[in-house]
């Protein structure tokens, strides 16, 4: 049988994941990207001399896919990432009230979260018994629910208080499903508390770049693939796709190519226009609404400093804020996380204002910012609904698949949701070839 040529449409994270794994087989691999940089949804920016992003970005110590590809194809771990165990501490601005919640790192899961929970500060007796009782029920139900249903309806039936969904729940479904609770999928937020808090008391650490996402993760993954052989089209945009009895044509604006297999690893709303000529693969992206999400860079003097690399906030328009001095070196700059707003409707400067005037009551010597930068990603993520069909990687098709954080599996819209995508993907491949 002759070699498989297998091309990856998309260079985000879900095809870059399924480049490595080809490449590391030694299978013959082409990724193909519209944008001139790599990295789709997850990438470096540069502004004033700085390496941002276009979001911050949390990784947790249970993306153990992810954690490998970054393993295989650069430096140690501890110089890219930032490993701290589980500690929140989330700021109420009505209440001016901080809830803290430390995970013990010597105790076994998921002991380490019930001690956590029993010394947390800002929550009464009875939240601490409801957080607590709810944790032994997740435990004892594997995580699993018979029916899906709403994180606000599981989270009420279960009892947990106002206090606690305010100050925990809601502030975690914001940064792991960036969907609202009325509409987020309690099953797909069960599974990243089992997978976190459920197995190795170090799966719940907090992973946080000491670099851009671009030389964290896209170029080290693509220098991997082109040094095993594999080749990287980057500013080309696959127009359409073509079968033939021998495979796939893409068309591009420069050629078309012959490939015996493809991985289309584009963003669900992207994949309308490519795959025009593919009917079977139309309706399956038909249910996908999204939502946005904006980080609002702050560029302090360089002594300013939270008391934590991270920090939670609540009646506010601030939900997370990043020390980005403290994790990577940035000294002054805060990076401030709006997740699954509605449309801010207002310009970027009276944003920054309001959230300078946030940051006040978390640093009250805090003078007017050098600088601000407003970076909204609009569809930054599917909305992680419990009724969403998700698809599989294999279609209708023979020989053609997908991949992307989006398509059917036990994560929301992630990093590591795109990376089992990918890699699931290429393992199709691998397994008939
Ligand atoms: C602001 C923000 C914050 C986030 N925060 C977190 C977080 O804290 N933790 C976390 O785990 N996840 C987070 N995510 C989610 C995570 O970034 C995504 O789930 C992941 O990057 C999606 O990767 P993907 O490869 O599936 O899709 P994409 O990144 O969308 O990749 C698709 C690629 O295909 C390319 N493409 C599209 N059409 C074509 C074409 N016709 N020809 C060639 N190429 C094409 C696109 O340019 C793109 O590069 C965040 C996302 C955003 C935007």
């Amino acid at each position: 049988m002759p070699k498989p040529t297998i091309a990856v449409i998309g260079g985000g994270v879900a095809g870059l994941a399924a480049a490595v794994t080809l490449a590391q087989a030694n299978a013959h691999v082409t990724v193909i990207e519209t944008n001139h940089q790599l990295g789709g949804r997850a990438r470096g920016i540069e502004y004033q001399g700085l390496m941002l992003d276009n979001g911050q970005h949390i990784l947790l110590g249970a993306y153990r896919e992810t954690l490998r590809l970054l393993q295989l194809t650069q430096a140690p771990l501890h110089e890219t990432l930032q490993r701290m165990p589980l500690a929140l501490k989330v700021f109420d601005l009505k209440l001016q009230a901080y809830f803290q919640l430390n995970a013990p790192a010597w105790l076994p899961a998921p002991l380490h979260i019930l001690a956590g929970l029993i010394s947390a500060q800002g929550l009464t007796l009875h939240d601490k018994w409801c957080a607590l009782r709810l944790m032994v029920w997740m435990k004892l139900h594997d995580f699993t629910l018979a029916d899906d249903e709403t994180l606000a309806i599981f989270l009420t039936r279960r009892h947990q208080t106002q206090a606690l969904i305010q100050s925990l729940w809601e502030p975690l479904c914001l940064a792991a499903l960036n969907t609202p609770l009325q509409q987020a999928s309690a099953q797909i937020f069960l599974n990243v508390l089992r997978d976190s808090f459920n197995q190795q008391a170090h799966d719940a650490d907090i992973l946080l770049a000491r670099t851009d996402l671009t030389s964290l993760i896209s170029t080290p993954w693509a220098d991997y693939v082109a040094h095993q052989g594999g080749c990287i089209r980057a500013s080309t945009t696959v127009k359409s796709i073509r079968q033939t009895t021998d495979g796939y044509v893409l068309i591009t604006h420069e050629k078309e190519s012959l490939f015996s297999h493809v991985i289309i690893a584009v963003g669900p709303h992207q994949l309308k226009h490519l795959t025009k000529t593919l009917p079977l693969l139309s309706q399956p992206f038909e249910g996908f609404s999204y939502q946005p999400i904006t980080t609002v860079y702050m560029q302090y003097e360089a002594s300013i400093r939270l008391s934590a690399p991270m920090l939670g906030m609540v009646n506010s328009t601030s939900q997370w804020v990043f020390d980005r001095g403290q994790i990577c070196g940035q000294t002054g700059l805060l990076a401030v996380v709006i997740s699954a707003h509605a449309d801010l409707n207002i310009d970027q400067t009276l944003l920054a204002e309001t959230i300078h005037t946030e940051l006040t009551q978390l640093i009250p010597q805090l003078k007017q910012p050098i600088w601000h930068k407003v970076v909204t990603e609009k569809r930054a993520t599917f909305s992680c609904d419990g009724k969403l069909v998700r698809p599989q990687n294999q279609t209708e098709y023979s020989n053609l698949y997908l991949a992307g954080d989006y398509t059917a599996g036990d994560y929301p819209a992630t990093i590591e949701g795109a990376v089992r995508s990918g890699i699931a993907a290429a393992n199709l491949i691998l397994q008939r070839s």
